[in-house]
């Protein structure tokens, strides 16, 4: 007989635990999913030209809008900012506290807990709930099995639901779904986020840590002898034996009673005095759970506890044992987060500083001038006018670094008005794109030029958008 190609999966039944730790996960939970569902119902009023919700994604007119932000499609570079910055700020976590991302706010630990409490809410406490899981299939059983996993559904389309409100305005959206109005694909999406969570979070859990999640290797790497982790004191606890074994031999045995507390309480069943593995998430609640008994046995808490590989090493060569926040001030901590408040800050300056008016220019290539019967060349231009701001704005369009004479109409003036300077009115919120023609007179060449956007208020925003001139006499240069 091979090897099996997989391991056999087994239900962890955790046990109900209080302590720091669990108050922690608690209040992180109670944070990630009050933001995660309540955001989109967030109001915030940005004038008659703007929607009103605070966090959107507006795919239909390619903005997103976060409170008093509006990043337009050119301003992507801001995402990537966040982006990245999300991407350090994990580095600097896990350098940090090791797998804390993991262990309280990763989104498949989180809905992995909330399904836990279901379970302990129709099922009872670990034991209850393992003898459960042996018994028969009676009719009692099924019942309870189908309320609870009604309540899983119930949490998985929720979920789904709640992440459609982000890409549209929530009331109207959720009128529209229940009315059976709403986009095809938003029933999609409901469809297959409230599958993926009903089956990740109510049955795959920690099998999702352990063998399809791809962070906790990449964590691994980023770990040193200096990062915090969740780990068992072996020097102090072994060699394991019961409170009265330890009281006939206390010589023999060390502070580990053998009672399994810390295991019975792990989320994804790991036993971490068989050392640091992969299914350990440093949830912390071992911690509880270990100083509860020591606490019980009156022997110091912290057999199982945060503390890097180095305090470690020190501790069970006879050092006294170290606060575990002195591992926070070590250099490469500093230079994560250094990096990570350079980005944020470069961000915040170009969010403060950037213009709302914005311009590009696309010359026409085929043909790329009109020769004249007076000898004048013409040239045609696409032009893309934004107002970034939530209201009408009347703007100037100007050429700069063309010779006297130079003239310019659009399709929204006629040849006969032609002039140095066109004014156009540009809606709230919107781009206006607009042909524009430029005239040279005969007798007059030019190259590189530049248009300029002005708005006509009190700000007077502009923006430049250089662009070149084709002439006959530019091609015959070209073509000697
Ligand atoms: S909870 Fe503490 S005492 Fe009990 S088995 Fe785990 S390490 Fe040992
Ligand atoms: S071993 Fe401890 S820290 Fe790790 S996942 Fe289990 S309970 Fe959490």
């Amino acid at each position: 007989m091979g090897a099996a190609l997989y391991e056999k999966g087994r239900t962890v039944h955790n046990k109900r635990i209080d302590g720091p730790f669990r108050r922690f996960k608690w209040l992180m939970m109670l944070v990630t999913l009050g933001i995660y569902y309540a955001t989109p119902w967030i109001r915030w009023d940005r004038g008659p030209f703007a929607p009103d919700q605070a966090v959107l994604v507006d795919l239909a007119n390619r903005r997103f809008y976060m409170f008093d932000i509006e990043i337009w499609p050119h301003e992507f570079f801001f995402v990537a900012g966040l982006l990245i910055m999300a991407g350090i700020g994990l580095f600097l976590v896990t350098s940090a506290v090791g797998r804390a991302w993991c262990g309280y706010a990763c989104p498949q630990t989180v809905w992995t807990d909330l399904f836990q409490h279901v379970d302990r809410f129709f099922d009872g406490d670990r034991n209850a709930r393992m003898r459960l899981d042996k018994a028969p299939w009676t009719a009692s059983k099924i019942a309870r099995r189908m309320a609870k996993w009604a309540v899983y559904l119930a949490i998985a389309f929720w979920t789904g639901g709640a992440w459609i409100m982000y890409f549209a305005d929530a009331p109207t959206l959720t009128y529209a779904f229940w009315r059976g109005e709403a986009a095809p694909v938003a029933y999609a999406t409901v469809a297959v986020l409230t599958g993926t969570t009903f089956w990740l979070g109510g049955f795959m859990r920690e099998q999702v840590c352990v063998y399809m999640c791809p962070w906790p290797r990449i964590q691994t790497a980023m770990l040193d002898e200096k990062s915090l982790i969740v780990t068992y004191k072996d020097w102090r606890g072994e060699k394991r034996g019961s409170v009265k074994k330890a009281a006939k031999n206390p010589d023999e045995y060390g502070d580990c009673i053998d009672c399994n507390l810390c295991v019975a309480v792990c989320p994804t069943g790991v036993d971490i005095r068989a050392g640091q593995q992969i299914g350990c998430i440093t949830c912390g609640l071992c911690i509880d759970a270990c100083d509860r008994v020591m606490q019980d046995v009156g022997r110091p808490r912290g057999l199982i506890d945060y503390a890097t590989l180095d305090q470690c090493k020190a501790e069970a060569a006879g050092a006294p044992a170290t606060p575990a926040w002195k591992a926070l001030l070590r250099p490469r901590l500093f230079v994560y987060f250094g990096v990570w408040a350079a980005i944020g800050a470069g961000l915040l300056f170009a969010l403060g500083t950037r213009s709302h008016t914005d311009l590009t220019v696309a010359p026409d290539r085929n043909p790329p001038f009109m020769l004249l019967k007076d000898g004048s060349v013409r040239n045609a231009f696409t032009l893309r006018l934004r107002n970034m701001e939530a209201r009408p704005r009347e703007m100037e369009v100007a050429m700069q670094g063309l010779p006297q004479g130079a003239v310019m109409w659009t399709e929204a003036v006629s040849m006969d008005n032609a002039a140095p300077v066109q004014r156009v009115t540009v809606d709230a919120n919107a781009t206006r794109v607009l042909r524009a023609y430029v005239l040279l007179p005969q007798g007059t060449v030019a190259g590189d030029f530049a248009f300029r956007l002005t708005a006509l208020d009190e700000q007077r925003e502009s923006d430049l958008a250089p662009t070149t001139f084709a002439h006959p006499q530019s091609d015959m240069a070209e073509n000697k």
